[in-house]
């Protein structure tokens, strides 16, 4: 480990602006987004020299896989939420805040039910329908 460098805010927005017009749908997404893909991993292996090709592959997918998981962390609101017996229907408020349960990467979104309750289920403890509806499970 040498020098610590974080990219700064400047940067992610550069970063976010290119990456959403490579995205666009079209007949060259899926290349764009692989070009895009393959710019950082080439970075890596120039960076990484001292290590293996497989060594820096399994590094690049395990960082992949944590980008997906940290991203769901901010995580699409349901429409609506069923109640753990399906027999009650809540509506998500629009508020949410981190899970607090050790080593959950969830989020807990606010609900309001018929009684005018509110609870706060982690969307990890839901099982997200395809109509955008979840149910606590
Ligand atoms: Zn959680």
């Amino acid at each position: 480990m040498k020098t610590r460098y974080s990219m700064t805010p400047q940067q992610k927005k550069r970063l976010e602006k290119i990456a959403r017009k490579i995205v666009i749908q079209s007949p060259e997404h899926a290349n764009n987004i692989v070009d895009y893909f393959k710019i950082i991993i080439e970075a890596v292996d120039n960076e990484f020299v001292e290590d293996a090709r497989p060594t820096r592959d399994a590094f690049l997918t395990e960082l992949l896989a944590r980008a997906i998981e940290e991203r769901t962390t901010s995580v699409d609101l349901p429409t609506k939420v069923y109640s753990r017996d399906g027999t009650e229907v809540g509506i998500p408020t629009g508020d949410t805040h981190p899970c607090s349960m050790e080593s959950c990467r969830g989020t807990c979104i606010t609900v309001r039910w018929k009684d005018d309750s509110l609870t706060y289920p982690c969307s990890k403890g839901m099982d997200w329908k395809r109509d955008g509806s979840a149910k606590i499970i």
